[in-house]
């Protein structure tokens, strides 16, 4: 399972006075099993890339080839494209819609043409995957629920599709701390747990330091950064210069290696900070 992109390039409304390059030749490939944070300013074009990669938008011109098909061309159908890539969208709890959280999980399932009991234990396990206890919410109606939970029941949805490539888009917005930190958290299990293929879009430098083993930058269409977060890190004037900030503890660590300390570079939060620096006090 592979995700290659070819010299792609979209342009939306074409040859009109709104006419804008959102994705200027972009070439990837994403293994399986990696876990890749897209990050880049807003209308750097994060959205528009991963909305390629389930078939939602169709490129300007380039390829998109997963699994060795490319699903850029007409004859695909793109339900297999979906059960292979799932998205969640940006607020996708926008998006529930059906009386009880058992139904709404099972929805893509049903479509996949599963039966009555294989729709079930789908929903069973994707809810346990996101934390939600099954017993308890099965009956209840999205609406009821709090922000954290709503997002939780809709990235289920997705999830009980069991894709082997996940794209998260922003999947933190507007969930408070404690919300934010139990999604990461799932994200991270999923990944570790499951082996899913996790493609994490997000404007949080501190939280995908944590997390992915790469990270692409992109800035106005492009991507101008790839690489361990380490490597990316280290380009701190570059990101500034597109408005992004690496992680606060990065700057305190670069300070410390130019002054002689032998400190790894891998350190990007707080928490390994400190443990370094109480081992230099020692
Ligand atoms: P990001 O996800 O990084 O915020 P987007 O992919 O949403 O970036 O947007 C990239 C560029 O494309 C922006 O300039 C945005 O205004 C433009 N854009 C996005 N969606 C549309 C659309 N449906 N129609 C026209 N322009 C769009």
């Amino acid at each position: 399972m592979s995700i290659k992109i070819e010299k792609l390039t979209h342009v939306y409304m074409p040859g009109t006075p709104f006419e804008k390059k959102a994705l200027d030749d972009i070439n990837l490939e994403i293994v399986e099993g990696q876990f890749v944070a897209l990050i880049g300013h807003t209308g750097s074009g994060k959205s528009t890339l991963v909305q390629h990669l389930n078939g939602l938008l169709k490129p300007t011109s380039g390829s998109i080839i997963i699994d060795g098909s490319n699903i850029s061309v007409g004859k695909v159908k793109l339900s297999n494209v979906r059960k292979k890539v799932g998205l969640v969208f940006q607020y996708p709890e926008y998006q529930l819609f059906e009386e009880t959280v058992e139904k709404d999980i099972s929805f893509g399932p049903q479509k996949l043409g599963l039966d009555e009991a294989a729709v079930s234990e789908r929903v069973k396990r994707a809810m346990e995957i996101v934390g939600l206890d099954y017993e308890k919410y099965k009956d209840k109606s999205p609406f009821e629920l709090s922000g954290g939970q709503k997002r939780r029941v809709a990235i289920a949805g997705v999830v009980a599709m069991e894709p082997k490539v996940l794209i998260l888009d922003e999947p933190t917005a507007g969930l408070d701390p404690k919300g934010r930190d139990e999604i990461l958290h799932q994200i991270k299990n999923l990944h570790k747990e499951y082996g899913m293929t996790i493609i994490l879009v997000s404007h949080s430098m501190e939280d995908v330091a944590k997390l992915a083993d790469r990270i692409l930058v992109m800035h106005e269409g492009k991507v101008i950064l790839d690489g361990r977060p380490s490597e990316v890190f280290r380009e701190i004037e570059l990101l500034e210069s597109v408005g992004l900030a690496v992680p606060q503890v990065t700057y305190l660590i670069r300070e410390l290696r130019k002054k002689g300390f032998s400190i790894s570079e891998e350190i990007f939060t707080t928490e390994q900070a400190l443990d370094v620096l109480l081992k230099i006090l020692k």
